[in-house]
């Protein structure tokens, strides 16, 4: 018996286990994780877009008295500690800082979480008719399964802009009383022969068409049906066909976010890559108040395209708000103060990773793979066969943010993507690193992730915001 008990001891001294995070908190800390997650719910709903996220975080910022970055730095204003700042870029991604005590040359601790999700987006010439059914034609935004997205409610959500400048903002499919919209697919009996395709074939780019309106324009003309839709959107919207060409319009799962299961112990909602990230990124930063080094949270756009273009994690966006601070805090303009602040910045890749679907259990290393429920997914490397493209964080910033972790009682995980022939991804963390910046990505494991109603737990969802907020505040 002795023998066996001492066993037991040491197992529990030396091996790693990963917990279930649901028996790490207390019934007290569970009910705030439910209450969380109807504030997350309620979010998520009405941020289906990059540009929803920025304009509600904007608000949530002005609402916490955070001020305008770009009226300090039109005034030249001082900035001092304590100080709470905001900047939007061209209104698809964001930056909220808290001004620290300590010098922003020893360092800032940084929160990084992309608020654009796979969809679709409308082409430039999307309306045409065919059959007197009018159509929209589409070009899919980052990584789907096309076949996913025939047969669901979908919303159209984005911007058209006229070319005085005009704004013309566009939400349809959210109300209870608004329409909604759909791609329409075969009845299984004369479906024969597109059964016969793989999954990848069944469904192409080009039969993703939305389905847009069926009522003919009551005169005897060539398309007509699409005379009479674009009659109906420029009494609604005062916008013209050639409007299309400057538009902003993304096609997304109409259906609201749900709890899932008889527990309702998970979410199911579209977009929870990397809205759960970005939101409780957001939220950590909105509850930090006093801090010793300076905190930030960077939402950005463009990831799931590979972060190109000047809203994008590769843009000068995040740097030349460093070099502002600097500047506007005193501490100058030199580029050798600006090396070392960035040098000594460490930032959490808020992101997601792929948690283990025990209906498919042969994608992934099971003994390095993540788990909803297991709490926070860390993740020391991305990439994939030969870690190519990844970021691979240096341990001694992995050991350090693992002592934040177990300090804090967070439940935690590591683990990577798919077995290691068969792919990985990656995310915004390599383009901090190559700033100088010392990064490792963590966040919420997702189930059915990049699809129309992707799954997290509630619980990693609260261990992940206790997570970056210890961080910010470390
Ligand atoms: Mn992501
Ligand atoms: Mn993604």
């Amino acid at each position: 018996m002795g023998e066996k008990n001492c066993g037991k001891e040491l197992k529990d001294k030396l091996l790693f286990k990963r917990k279930n995070a649901w028996t790490e908190f207390n019934e007290n800390e569970k009910n705030i994780a439910f209450e969380m997650c109807e504030g997350y719910k309620a979010f998520l709903d009405k941020a289906k877009t990059e540009r929803e996220f920025t304009n509600e975080a904007e608000l949530l910022a002005i609402a916490h008295g955070f001020k305008s970055f770009d009226e300090i730095v039109k005034s030249k204003m001082k900035i001092t500690d304590g100080m709470k700042l905001y900047q939007a870029n061209r209104g698809k991604s964001v930056i909220l800082c808290v001004v620290g005590k300590e010098p922003l040359e020893n360092g800032i601790n940084i929160l990084g979480a992309h608020i654009d999700s796979p969809r679709l987006d409308l082409k430039q010439n999307p309306v045409y008719e065919d059959n007197e059914i009018v159509f929209l034609k589409t070009h899919y935004y980052g990584g789907i399964k096309k076949y996913q997205w025939v047969t669901i409610p979908l919303a159209l959500h984005g911007v058209v802009i006229k070319t005085d400048g005009t704004v013309v903002n566009v939400k349809l499919g959210e109300d209870d009383n608004d329409m909604v919209f759909t791609i329409t697919d075969l009845l299984p009996h004369i479906a024969v022969d597109q059964m016969k395709k793989n999954m990848s074939e069944a469904i192409t780019g080009e039969d993703l068409n939305i389905i847009f309106g069926s009522i003919p324009f009551d005169d005897e003309i060539d398309e007509r049906v699409k005379l009479n839709v674009l009659q109906l959107l420029n009494a609604k919207y005062g916008i013209t066909e050639e409007d299309f060409t400057s538009a902003e319009l993304e096609i997304v799962p109409a259906f609201k976010a749900r709890d899932v299961g008889f527990d309702r112990s998970m979410v199911g909602a579209y977009g929870q890559d990397d809205r759960v990230c970005a939101y409780t990124s957001l939220k950590a930063i909105l509850d930090v108040d006093n801090t010793d080094k300076t905190a930030l949270c960077i939402l950005i756009d463009k990831e799931e395209i590979g972060s190109v273009g000047n809203t994008s994690a590769q843009s000068a966006f995040l740097e030349g708000f460093i070099s502002n601070l600097l500047i506007l805090s005193g501490e100058g303009k030199d580029e050798l103060i600006k090396s070392q602040c960035l040098l000594n910045s460490r930032m959490l890749s808020a992101d997601v990773n792929a948690a283990v679907d025990p209906n498919y259990g042969d994608v992934q290393d099971k003994k390095n793979a993540v788990y909803i429920g297991k709490g926070i997914a860390i993740q020391k490397y991305t990439g994939s066969m030969g870690k190519l493209g990844a970021n691979d964080s240096n341990p001694e910033f992995v050991a350090e943010f693992r002592k934040i972790l177990n300090e804090n009682r967070i439940p935690w995980q590591a683990g990577e993507f798919g077995k290691v022939d068969l792919g990985g991804g990656s995310t915004i963390a390599k383009f901090a690193a190559n700033l100088g910046i010392d990064v490792i990505d963590c966040g919420v494991p997702v189930l059915s992730m990049h699809s129309p109603f992707e799954i997290t737990s509630k619980i990693d969802i609260y261990a992940t915001y206790n997570a970056y907020k210890s961080f910010l505040l470390y």
